[in-house]
């Protein structure tokens, strides 16, 4: 793990970084709907991306701690880094799970950012909380693997060269557990997006417009082929891989959370300092002090969970309730948080070039993705508690 000196040189490394994005070019991209890729070439460049990639594959060996540190800052900075966090939580599956030729294949490219690895391809539109009962479907046919099916949500596939995909390789009805019969795949999406040809092709990609700039997208599949050898792990147990990977995504986006609390709280608390009206700082009015001091201390107990969870995770524990517990908590804290701001800052709060309208947007995505608040409860209820499970 790192320590505490190398955090802190991280974190001062990512906020020089990031002072080169300010709010004018994340207004631009947001207004266009574009994506950053400047933003994620620089960090990419930084080495900041390949943070948990080993050593032996070019990246930085660094353990969660320090994804967390990066991804926090980022959003600390007024940054947006739902452009490029994937490659973070998806990384512990391929790391965990992939084979030595998928490592040797395709790390030191990510690493070296010749490759991106942003793309996620779990949710489906019958199946986003519910995702043991998705469709798409993986026959195997001789050394391939014919891909039938659509994702949705599937974020940044546009701007990512591969894919971590879930699908079905076992009807539900011949597997003894419901968990089983699901397998993960590393594709290449440069080989198989376009019309199905003799040569390839059989994905399709099209993008969905949402609230904030997130450059999501979905996805069909028409007899797409990609090579066995794409199989991460052993057939029938993605799930399971795919679960080991959500305490990290989780414990990331916390994470993220944390970091736009701290956004919203500090231009909070810098215009109540600064706006006067009826001759004095509106910060000096309880009724505005008040709401900010309380959105601090949520936000510093939502931090302190999400540390915790991080330490479990690069300790080899099973952080699963401590992840979501933190995913919880942060996402709460940051939605609470930007709410305080627009408050705040009045008629501003709603104005472009304050980009709190901005933050807003992209804050309120986190109570529903990757994982609702409510099914974190029902995860805390069952798991924890020992209470029925309600589903
Ligand atoms: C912008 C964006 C980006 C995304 N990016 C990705 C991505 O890259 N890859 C990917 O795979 N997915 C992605 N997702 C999908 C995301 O993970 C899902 O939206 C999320 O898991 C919720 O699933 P759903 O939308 O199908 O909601 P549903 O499952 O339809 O649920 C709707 C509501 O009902 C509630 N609910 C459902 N069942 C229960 C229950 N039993 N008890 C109590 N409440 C319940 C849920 O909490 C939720 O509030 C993204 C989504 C968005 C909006």
């Amino acid at each position: 793990m790192a320590n505490s000196d190398e955090i802190a040189e991280i974190r001062r490394a990512v906020r020089a970084l990031c002072a080169d994005f300010s709010g004018a070019y994340w207004r631009e991209k947001d207004c266009a709907r574009a994506y950053p890729g400047e933003f994620v070439d620089a960090l990419t460049k930084a080495g900041f991306l390949s943070a948990l990639i080993p050593e032996a594959y070019g990246g930085a060996g660094l353990k969660l701690n320090a994804a967390v540190a990066i991804m926090e800052e980022i959003q600390a900075s007024g940054c947006n880094g739902a452009s490029a966090h994937a490659q973070m939580y998806i990384m512990n599956t391929l790391l965990k799970y992939g084979s030595e030729d998928q490592k040797r294949n395709y790390l030191p490219d990510i690493a070296s950012g010749k490759l991106r690895l942003q793309a996620f391809g779990v949710s489906e539109p019958a199946s986003g909380t519910d995702t043991l009962s998705l469709r798409t479907v993986a026959e195997r046919d001789g050394d391939e693997y014919v891909i039938n099916g659509q994702k949705i949500w599937t974020s940044r596939a546009e701007h990512s060269d591969l894919m971590l995909l879930l699908a079905r390789t076992k009807p539900r009805e011949e597997v003894m557990r419901k968990t089983e019969g699901l397998s993960v795949f590393l594709v290449d999406m440069r080989t198989v997006v376009g019309p199905k040809t003799a040569s390839g092709g059989g994905m399709s990609i099209k993008p969905i417009r949402t609230m904030m700039n997130h450059s999501t997208t979905e996805i069909f599949f028409d007899d797409m082929r990609i090579p066995a050898s794409a199989l991460v792990g052993e057939e029938g147990k993605g799930f399971r891989y795919i679960l080991s990977g959500m305490n990290a995504e989780r414990i990331l986006i916390a994470a993220e959370c944390v970091g736009d609390a701290k956004w919203f709280i500090d231009k909070a608390a810098n215009y109540g300092k600064e706006r006067n009206v009826f001759g004095r700082a509106i910060g000096q009015n309880q009724g505005v002090q008040f709401p900010i001091a309380r959105c601090y201390a949520q936000m510093r107990a939502a931090e302190l969970m999400v540390h915790h969870a991080a330490k479990v995770y690069d300790k080899g524990g099973n952080p699963g309730a401590e992840a979501n517990m933190a995913k919880l908590l942060a996402s709460e804290a940051s939605w609470a948080a930007a709410d305080m701001c627009v408050q705040t800052l009045g008629g501003f709060g709603f104005a472009e070039e304050y980009d709190v309208e901005r933050k807003f947007r992209e804050a309120r995505l986190y109570t529903v993705a990757p994982i609702s608040t409510n099914l974190i409860l029902s995860y805390i209820a069952e798991h924890v508690l020992g209470l029925p499970r309600s589903y």
